[in-house]
This record gives C-alpha cells, structure tokens and sequence, in this order.
C-alpha cells in the first residue's frame, strides 16, 4: 500500500519513516521547502534518537521519499495521514487551521478510495469537520475520515511507534477500518493491543491520556514542594506510591514542570473543549494551575537556595544580580531538541531579568534556545558552562549530566553550589562532594547544618530511571 504523511514534523516524519520500515511505501510531504530538500538531501531536521538511521534506510531501499508538491503525492495513496501541528490558541483551544489547510489541499487531489487520517491531536469534532471541508471542496471524492492520534514520546519516539502501548484506531465506517487495521497488521503481530472505537472516542482518548499523565506529573511536584516545607522525601514518597499496582511507578519523579508540545496543549485544550460543552474538568483545570504554579516557584527557589549557599559559604557577596549561574539542559526533556513549554523559557528569562549571567549548555536543544533566548550565553559543553559559575541548575535529565566530574566541577566554579530540579543525584553522594545540593523534596547537603540551615538529614535515596 502507499501512505503519504502530510507534515513532516516529530510525528510526521517519525510514522513516515517506521511504516516505511514496516514494508509499506510511504511519502512525506511538508509546505516547508527547506525541510524537505534537507531531508532529500540526508538531512534529518529533528534530534531523535535512532531516526536517521530509518530514514537513511528506507530512503535508500526506495520506500520513503519526500514531497512538497501535494498532488502527485494523494493521487495514488490508499491512506493519507494528517500529523500537522495543533498548537494552542490564546483562549487555550487546539487551532486545528492547518489540519483543515492540509484536508481541503487533500481533497483537490484525491483519485479513487483514499482513507484520510487525523494523526494529529484534535479536539472531538474535528473527524466530521474535516469530512465536510474535503466533501465541499470535492463533492465527486470517494474518502472516509478517521482517527488515528498518536502516543509516542519524542526521546523514544521510533520505539515507542514499534512497539506501541496500544494503537486507536477511531471510524465510523468499516472499509477505512479494514485499511488502518491492514496498515498496522505487522505491529498488531508484535502483540500490540488495537482499540477500535468510534472518531470521537479515538479523539478525546488522546487529550484524556495526555491530562491524566500531566495529572501525575503536577501530583508528584506538589508532593514534593511539602516534602520540602514538612521535612519528608519525595523519592521514598515517590516509589512508595507507585509501587501500588493501581498507581504505576511511570511518572512519580518531581521535575521543573510538564513542558513540551503536547502536555501543555492538551490539557488546555481539554479544559476548553470541556468547559463548551458546559461539563468542566476541574481537576484537568487544577493540573493546569499547579503546573504553572510550580514552574514560577522555582526562579524563588533558585534565589533562596543560591543565597543561602553562598552566605552559608562565607562568600560576602551575597546578592543574587551579578552572579552568574550555569544551566545544564534546555529541552523540555532528553534526548530531545524540542524546546516547545520547556520550563527553561520561563526560567532562564527571568533569572537574567534578576541580573545573573545565564551561561548555559544542551546536548542538542542550544540552536532552538537561541533563535528564541538571545540573553543568555550559550556554551558548547558542560565544562565551559560551570566555568566561573557562582551555582550550577540541572533542567534536563540529560544522562550524560549523570557521569558528572566533581572535582572538575569544583575547580571550575566560583562556589560549588548546585540546584538539581530533576533530583538526578544521591543528595549524601553530592554533599560528599563538598558541593552544596538543593533538589526538589529531598533534604538539601554538603553544607554544615548552622544557623538558618535546616538540619541535613541523609537518607539512602536511590536513583531512579528518568521517564
Ligand atoms: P511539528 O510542528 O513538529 O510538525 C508539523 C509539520 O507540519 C511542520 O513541519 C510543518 O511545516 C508541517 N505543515 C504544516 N501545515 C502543513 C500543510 N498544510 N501541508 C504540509 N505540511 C504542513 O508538529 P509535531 O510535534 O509533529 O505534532 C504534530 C501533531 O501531532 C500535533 O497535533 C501534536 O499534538 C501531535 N502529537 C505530537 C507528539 C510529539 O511528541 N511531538 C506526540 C503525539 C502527538
């Protein structure tokens, strides 16, 4: 069968690449010039994990080509999948305009059954919407609509599309059923669990997924701002709970808030959609506010901790304006160069409003954070990075931030003085150090309890797997 994937994006150009790997002949399409003759030409325009070499592969076996000329690429496809972005509008609703671009420029070129796709994250309603607009661009088009959204994870993204959790297959009509079904035939050999439900149903699973995790996400943060006030440990917390087969251990590590393009979004968008139907998700809402709440904490914390360090150093210098502060990360998350909600867009900004010198270092999201942060000062390794730095903060579990060289960062830095809000680090092995550590909902270390300080309280955390 021959597919054409209309975006070639994160999730275009990955569902592209793995049908192509599947055995099917796949086009990707994209309005963007630029990317497309980069990708002609072998050029991979995203950071993930392991998807160059599927490209490579299956481009040169002649299954995957790239297009930006829609018609040739429609005329002969049995399937054609929308993955266009949805981004939020400013009332918190998905804009799904380049979804309905995308269709009625589908619907001019369409020859024969073809089976149109939704793999983008669109609000309930949008299946029909969709059949209405190619229906009146062309009324003679032999076409079914469908729902197919997506769950992968960019960092993991091709194994996540290999080996899915499950694949939603959303239709209201048997034949686009059986073409999908057919499609996704070699996974389903892979024991992956296909749940066939209505357009609607496929389409609001998505939003509903995607809110119950960021549910998790903004749950274990809040645990972790009272482990903080109350003297209690979040890791302990963390992997207690989970433990608890109902709760699931995924997602239980407190972090700098959900970020990346798809948290963030959805969750607006759901509450949207949810309060126009006069049926509000409150607690979708409260996952929304807590998030964002927790992300502005944490320039407040970074003062707080960093002053108390420093006075507690016996530095006389004690303001916070001036310093100069190490970054290590940038992307919402590893293994990615996706900056999109990243909480460093927040923080970074406001810790250079506040006069510190942001020098900062990403394994693969730097050209993305200068093209939209052009006060901070990018770095190109870690090293340069904790070169003069008063303090160093860890915003991405990056692991190459894991084999981290104490006495280097000692000898490097100002004052050895780090705030981890991805608790990548035993706080005992860091206070061993000599290196003073702030993460979040775990006792801080590596400065003498005295004074102000609270009482260092070492426990034997273990670190877990970043998701
Ligand atoms: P993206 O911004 O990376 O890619 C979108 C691509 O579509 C861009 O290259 C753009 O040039 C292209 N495009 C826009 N309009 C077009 C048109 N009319 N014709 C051809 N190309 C067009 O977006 P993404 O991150 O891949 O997300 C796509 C959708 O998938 C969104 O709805 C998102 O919510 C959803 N999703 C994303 C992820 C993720 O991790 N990124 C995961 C699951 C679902």
């Amino acid at each position: 069968m021959h597919i054409t994937i209309i975006g070639a994006g994160y999730v275009g150009l990955v569902s592209g690449a793995c049908f192509a790997d599947l055995g099917w002949r796949v086009t990707c399409v994209d309005i963007n010039e630029k990317r497309i003759a980069g990708l002609r030409a072998g050029h991979v325009p995203i950071f993930e994990p392991g998807l160059e070499e599927v490209i490579t592969r299956n481009a040169q076996a002649g299954r995957l080509t790239f297009e930006t000329e829609l018609e040739p690429a429609i005329a002969d496809a049995d399937a054609v999948f929308i993955a266009v972005g949805t981004p939020p509008m400013e009332d918190g609703r998905a804009d799904t305009a380049a979804v309905a671009a995308a269709a009625v420029d589908i619907a001019k070129a369409l020859k024969g059954y073809t089976v149109i796709v939704i793999k983008s994250t669109v609000p309930v309603g949008t299946g029909p919407y969709i059949e209405r607009l190619i229906r009146e661009a062309n009324p003679q088009a032999d076409f079914s609509v469908t729902s197919n959204p997506e769950f992968l994870r960019e960092g993991s993204a091709i194994r996540d599309f290999m080996e899915p959790d499950r694949i939603v297959i959303g239709h209201d009509d048997e034949r686009a059923g059986d073409v999908l079904r057919a499609l996704y035939a070699p996974l389903e050999q892979t024991n992956a669990p296909i749940v066939a439900t209505d357009q609607a149903t496929a389409e609001l699973i998505k939003y509903a997924a995607n809110s119950f995790l960021a549910a998790k996400v903004a749950f274990i943060n809040e645990m972790a701002d009272l482990c903080d006030e109350i003297g209690a440990n979040v890791d302990d917390l963390g992997r207690a709970i989970g433990l608890d087969a109902r709760i699931g251990n995924a997602f239980l590590r407190p972090g700098p808030g959900y970020g990346g393009s798809c948290f963030p979004k959805d969750t607006l968008a759901l509450a949207a959609q949810a309060q126009e139907a006069d049926c509000p998700v409150r607690i979708v809402e409260a996952v929304v506010a807590s998030n964002a709440h927790h992300v502005r904490r944490l320039v407040r914390k970074i003062e707080r901790h960093c002053m108390s360090a420093w006075r507690r150093l016996g530095r006389a210098d004690t303001g916070f304006a001036g310093k100069t502060i190490a970054v290590l990360g940038l992307s919402f998350k590893s293994n990615t160069d996706d900056i999109r909600y990243a909480s460093s867009l927040v923080i970074l900004p406001q810790l250079a409003k506040h006069g510190v010198r942001v020098q900062a270092y990403d394994p693969a999201a730097m050209d993305n954070a200068a093209s939209v942060m052009k006060e901070i000062v990018y770095c190109d390794s870690m090293r340069a990075a904790l070169d003069g730095a008063d303090a160093v903060l860890v915003l991405t579990e990056w692991p190459e931030f894991l084999a981290m060289d104490w006495d280097d960062l000692k000898s490097r830095m100002k004052s050895p003085v780090m705030v981890d809000f991805r608790n990548l680090y035993a706080p005992e092995d860091v206070g061993a150090q000599g290196v003073a550590y702030f993460s979040l909902g775990r006792p801080e270390a590596g400065l003498e309890a005295s004074g102000d300080a609270q009482v260092t309280r070492l426990t034997g955390t273990t670190l877990q797997a970043v998701d």
